[in-house]
Parts: structure tokens; C-alpha cells; sequence
């Protein structure tokens, strides 16, 4: 596995979230290193904002950090004590004034994707940045179109602990209610 990862905590241990809260699901970034394969945490988002920014040409080793070596223990162990989720690599870094969320489903099935803008609006989508764009002709020459970038990360199965819930959800949202094989 070679994308960042970005653990976040299951609901129950989390920050609480209010309706409308500009705040990520995620609660914990790391990272693994290419050498070692131990992963270690990413103090804040802005840092594994870089990181991801350039990861496959410039991928993260922990001879990148200060006062850390492969011979270290690693930071966090990839298990099911929380949600992970494995962002894609080579997302650009969020244009100045604006901030990019990831949000949870409350089913654990998926995570929406979206940018803050400048006049506190949500983009969802290309055609939201286009129209504020239009809207706010002044931001033009700032951002373009092309450094937003909706992927979501992927949510990590076996780390999603409520898995029979989960898979449940899941199944009605894809609107079959038998999923074929696969059953432990
Ligand atoms: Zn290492």
C-alpha cells in the first residue's frame, strides 16, 4: 500500500460534530514510509497536505522527519482500533483562502469531499468552482479549476468495526439487498 493514509476515529470517540460543522471526520493523519513500512503520524493537516501533494515523485521515508529513523517504533499501528482511511496521492494543496474537507457518511459507506470557499460556500463538485469563478471573476488568476480535486479516500474495510451494520448500509445503498458471496 502505498497511498497516505488518514486514520479517523470511530464517531463515539471523536470530536462531536454539530450540523453544518466545517470540520473533517478525520482525526489522526499519518503516513507510511517507503523504506521501512512503519507508519508515523502527520502532527496537522497542512503537513500531510504537502505530503500527499507530491507523494509518488516524492515519496515519504522517515529519514524525511528530524528526530526520527527507521530504527524508531512506529507511531500507530495499522489495526481496528480506528477507522482507517487511505487517501489518494498527488492531490494538489487546497488554493490559498480556501480549505478542503473530507466528511464522513454516518454509515461508515462513503466520505463526501468538498471545498470551503472564499465566501464560505461549499463546492461539491468542478461546476461549483466554475460558478463561483464566474461569480468572483478576481479569484481567477489565484486558482484554477484544475487544483481542486474531489477524490475521496477509501475507507478501509476491515477497520470499520460495526461490520455487519456496515456491510448493511452499504448493500441497501447500492440497492441489493443480497450481496453474492463473500459471507465468513
Ligand atoms: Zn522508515
Amino acid at each position: 500500500m502505498v497511498s497516505s493514509p488518514a486514520p479517523s476515529p470511530p464517531p463515539s470517540t471523536g470530536p462531536q460534530k454539530k450540523r453544518g460543522s466545517t470540520k473533517d471526520s478525520v482525526g489522526l493523519y499519518a503516513v507510511q514510509c517507503c523504506d521501512c513500512y512503519k507508519w508515523r503520524t502527520v502532527p496537522t493537516k497542512e503537513e500531510f497536505e504537502t505530503i500527499r501533494e507530491n507523494f509518488t515523485e516524492d515519496p515519504w521515508s522517515c529519514s524525511k522527519r528530524p528526530d526520527c529513523s527507521c530504527d524508531e517504533p512506529a507511531d500507530i499501528k495499522y489495526d481496528n482500533s480506528c477507522v482507517w482511511v487511505i487517501d489518494k496521492p498527488d492531490i494538489p494543496k487546497p488554493p490559498q483562502d480556501t480549505e478542503r474537507l473530507v466528511i464522513m457518511r454516518r454509515d461508515f459507506t462513503k466520505m463526501d469531499a468538498y471545498y470551503v470557499m472564499p465566501n464560505g460556500k461549499r463546492a461539491r463538485c468542478e461546476g461549483d468552482v466554475e460558478k463561483f469563478l464566474e461569480a468572483f471573476p478576481e479569484y481567477k488568476d489565484r486558482m484554477s479549476a484544475s487544483r481542486f480535486n474531489f477524490s475521496t479516500p477509501k475507507i478501509v474495510e476491515e477497520t470499520v468495526s460495526d461490520k455487519s451494520a456496515w456491510k448493511a448500509a452499504k448493500a441497501k445503498k447500492q440497492g441489493k439487498a443480497d450481496t453474492p458471496g463473500g459471507k465468513k
